[in-house]
């Protein structure tokens, strides 16, 4: 029987690779826990997994399986850090959450690496570091001054010439980039699978097929009903990033749920498989328009950016992408595309990921904005020291209130206008 992935996105190439999934079931009767936690990506699998390890009763609830959302169909870039450089996150959030989000984001990579060891998830993980490459001139100031910001805080981001980045990626098209040591790639499907699998072996009870329908206080703690039963308990967590619904009023319009795509070839014969991405290492471009890219275990590349802001299977959508990757490497005019598909993140309009506690044991972690797969994980451990009562002052990222985002309707026209103009601003060289 085909997965609840396999029918929303029929050409997702992890569907194929990853690892199986732990068989899980629809929660069907009454369940009492401390904790609940909603959506089943990284965020809620991390969450309930430091839960579990905390020996904390915990279930955690998934409207589809485990991995079905972004986590599953992800780009598997493992990236340390934010959209925004360390001085102007410590700016933006002062001196105390300030150096605490910095250190949580650029550590992301290393709470998730010690992660999978501990736990032995088999996900094709690979630590060979991140390339933030770029195209033009005016692009290379912001790098080297990434570079010097984290060198202040003891971390070694490297500057590399074009050559040098010509040499490890394969094409010319580069002017710099900076190589980050502490990143990599994952089979982003198998990772959820092996979360999910870590926290049932700890005793978390997952349940597939349960979408939380409502969310009401139950004395001092929670009632969440889905359609086969009931799950009362002390504390929630909600973890619906870019797929997040109206289960708590106000956070489905608070974020964009913006759409990526991504293409996959099929494994790339010998001599073109060795010249391009020789390092191993993962490529995001700096720039207004992400384009990122890697080869995965099997010797494929897969190529990601913008696409159609809706779910979209037909090949036809993905031609732009295919047109890239050919700019970048002619010899790719020979191969074969197998695999594309799409999915959502959630997208704040800062860039700054959001941590809300809007009533009392209720607890929400989102808006990656493209960059959940380290730092979703990071967040999910977050969440369960939040549920499991620590103080939220001692925590990474300041409690704010769920935002409204006045023209949320309109997302969809706001995303293709914003594309556009990253578009001209990117082609002018702004
Ligand atoms: C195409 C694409 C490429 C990307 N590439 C990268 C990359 O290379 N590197 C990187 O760092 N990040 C990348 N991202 C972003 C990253 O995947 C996300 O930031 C991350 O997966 C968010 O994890 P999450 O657990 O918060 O949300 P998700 O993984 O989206 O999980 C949310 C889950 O909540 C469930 N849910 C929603 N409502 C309910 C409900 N009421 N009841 C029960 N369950 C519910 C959904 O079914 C879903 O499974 C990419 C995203 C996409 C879409």
């Amino acid at each position: 029987m085909p997965t609840a992935l396999e029918l929303d996105a029929p050409r997702c190439l992890y569907t194929l690779t990853a690892t199986p999934a732990v068989p899980t079931a629809p929660l069907g009767g009454a369940l009492r826990v401390e904790v609940v936690v909603v959506g089943g990506g990284y965020t809620g699998l991390s969450a309930a997994l430091h839960l579990a390890e905390r020996g904390r009763r915990v279930a955690l609830l998934e409207a589809r399986e485990p991995g079905w959302g972004a986590a599953g169909r992800n780009g598997g870039q493992v990236n340390a850090g934010l959209k925004h450089e360390p001085d102007d996150v410590e700016r933006a959030l002062g001196p105390l959450h300030g150096p605490q989000l910095v250190r949580l984001a650029g550590g992301a990579p290393d709470l998730l690496f010690e992660l999978i060891a501990r736990h032995g998830i088999d996900c094709e993980a690979r630590r060979t570091g991140t390339l933030r490459a770029a195209y033009r001139e005016q692009h290379c100031s912001t790098l080297r001054a990434s570079v010097a910001q984290w060198a202040r805080r003891g971390v070694a981001v490297e500057f590399w010439d074009a050559p040098r980045v010509a040499a490890v990626t394969g094409t010319d098209r580069y002017v710099g980039a900076t190589f980050d040591a502490r990143g990599g790639a994952v089979n982003p499907l198998s990772l959820a699978r092996g979360l999910a699998a870590a926290a049932s072996r700890l005793g978390a009870t997952i349940h597939s097929a349960t979408p939380a329908l409502r969310l009401e206080r139950d004395g001092t703690g929670w009632r969440v009903t889905t359609p086969g039963g009931v799950v009362r308990a002390d504390r929630v967590v909600l973890a619906t990033d870019g797929y997040s619904d109206n289960l708590w009023p106000g956070l489905r319009t608070s974020i964009v749920p913006i759409y990526s795509s991504i293409i996959a070839t099929t494994p790339l014969p010998s001599p073109l498989c060795d010249a391009l991405l020789a390092g191993g290492c993962v490529v995001y471009e700096a720039g207004n328009i992400t384009v990122y890219y890697r080869r995965d275990a099997d010797g494929r590349l897969l190529m990601g950016g913008r696409g159609r802001q809706h779910s979209d299977a037909a090949r036809a959508h993905y031609g732009h992408l295919v047109r890239y990757a050919e700019r970048l490497w002619p010899a790719l005019a020979a191969v074969e595309w197998t695999h594309w598909w799409n999915g959502q993140f959630a997208l704040t309009p800062d860039f700054y990921p959001r941590f809300h506690a809007p009533a009392p044991g209720l607890f929400i972690g989102l808006g990656y904005s493209g960059r959940g797969v380290a730092f979703g994980t990071a967040m999910g451990a977050q969440l369960a020291a939040a549920a499991a009562g620590e103080p939220l002052e001692s925590l990474a990222l300041p409690v704010t209130p769920v935002p409204r985002l006045r023209f949320h309707r309109f997302w969809r026209i706001g995303v293709a206008a914003g594309v556009s103009y990253g578009r001209i601003r990117d082609r002018l060289g702004r």
